[in-house]
């Protein structure tokens, strides 16, 4: 079993008498510096001056310069995109961090790959919530929680663990669980899943959509039938209900069979290879050089890879059917 840490494992004091800059007033950033100023923690905000600091002030919160925030904090959440956060911690945030401050990441990234060097009398810990912003903070203004991981990286102060489960409680984190893990772990999973699992179901998804109407399926019917349904979502709350193999109990007997039959086929040894070979660029820091290169260059292979996406025949299929998408989004909400 993973260790797994609710509220009564997480103890807020330790954050009195410390201030938290929230870099950053994004999708995380600002349902983490509400859920922490609810909780009682002295929040300040990091931000550029734009749109994102008028609204982190019309919040009420104290909005200084990045630079100026990590100076007058002890306990810095890095809350940026994380392909930004280099450039700003170097120029920004590395030069005002000092023994006994705390370096908080919502993403293993930056430091697994050694984008981001903290200095060795610094905290270095995650709490990375396995939710999107907006849940983050309607989930806790309904007295609910959410899944977070939480890893320590460095512990100089030897007080580096008490403050991120401290840090996963104010957020909510830990009403439902706090599972510990590691930078590289959270990094492996995050990556894995939008390489592997995404891309893969991704692509079944077209084939599917391609492979139906080249057999004389109507393309809108097929991309209904694919999720436009709501259909999809409701397998999906199945198997959190009932669980990952036991939903399959819901379907019809023919479903069951097909479903449970023809599994194997799905995972030929080709495949494995090419899951073998996303796992080995992760491991190697591979990918993450790519996508560095890639960056410096101006992201010109994933503007021509958006191109090519839009210009699939499901993309002039889901804009036909708009209104039955704009219906039923209000109705799953
Ligand atoms: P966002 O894209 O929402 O971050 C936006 C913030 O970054 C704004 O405050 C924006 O300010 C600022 N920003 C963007 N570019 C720059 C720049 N060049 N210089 C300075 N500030 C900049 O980030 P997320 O909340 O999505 O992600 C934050 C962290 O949380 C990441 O580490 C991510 O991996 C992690 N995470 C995200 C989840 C999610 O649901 N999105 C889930 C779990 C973890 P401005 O525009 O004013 O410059």
């Amino acid at each position: 079993m993973p260790t797994i840490y609710h509220d009564k494992d997480a103890d807020m004091t330790v954050l009195r008498g410390r201030t938290v800059a929230v870099i950053g007033y994004g999708n995380q950033g600002r349902a983490q510096a509400l859920n922490m100023r609810d909780s009682g923690v002295q929040v300040i905000v990091g931000n550029v001056d734009d749109d994102y600091k008028a609204a982190a002030a019309g919040d009420g919160f104290t909005v200084l310069p990045i630079a100026e925030a990590a100076k007058a904090a002890q306990i810095v959440v890095l809350l940026l995109p994380d392909e930004i956060q280099p450039a700003v911690y170097n120029e920004q945030l590395g030069p005002h961090l000092g023994g006994g401050d705390t370096l908080c990441f919502a993403s293993g990234y930056n430091i697994h790959y050694r984008q981001i060097v903290p200095p060795a009398d610094v905290d270095v810990i995650l709490v990375a919530p396995r939710m999107i912003g907006q849940a983050v903070r309607n989930l806790y203004a309904q007295g609910r929680g959410f899944p977070c991981l939480v890893a320590v990286q460095q512990d100089a102060s030897t007080r580096a663990l008490p403050t991120a489960l401290a840090v996963a409680k104010a957020i909510g984190a830990t009403r439902l669980g706090a599972f510990r893990s590691s930078f590289e772990e959270e990094t492996l999973i995050d990556l894995f899943a939008e390489q592997m699992l995404w891309p893969g179901i991704l692509q079944l998804c077209l084939l599917y959509h391609e492979k139906l109407v080249a057999n004389g399926c109507d393309p809108d019917v097929v991309t209904n039938e694919l999720y436009l349904s709501g259909e999809f979502v409701e397998i999906a709350k199945a198997m959190i209900t009932c669980g990952f193999f036991e939903q399959l109990r819901l379907h019809s007997h023919t479903s069951q069979y097909g479903q449970l039959s023809r599994a194997n086929r799905m995972a030929p040894p080709a495949l494995l290879e090419v899951v073998d070979g996303v796992m080995g660029e992760l491991r190697s820091g591979a990918f993450a050089r790519e996508w560095a290169a890639e960056q410096a260059q101006g992201l010109p292979t994933l503007k021509r890879l958006w191109r090519e996406a839009s210009q699939h025949p499901m993309a002039a299929s889901e804009k036909r059917l708009e209104l039955l998408r704009t219906t039923m989004a209000n109705w799953i909400g």
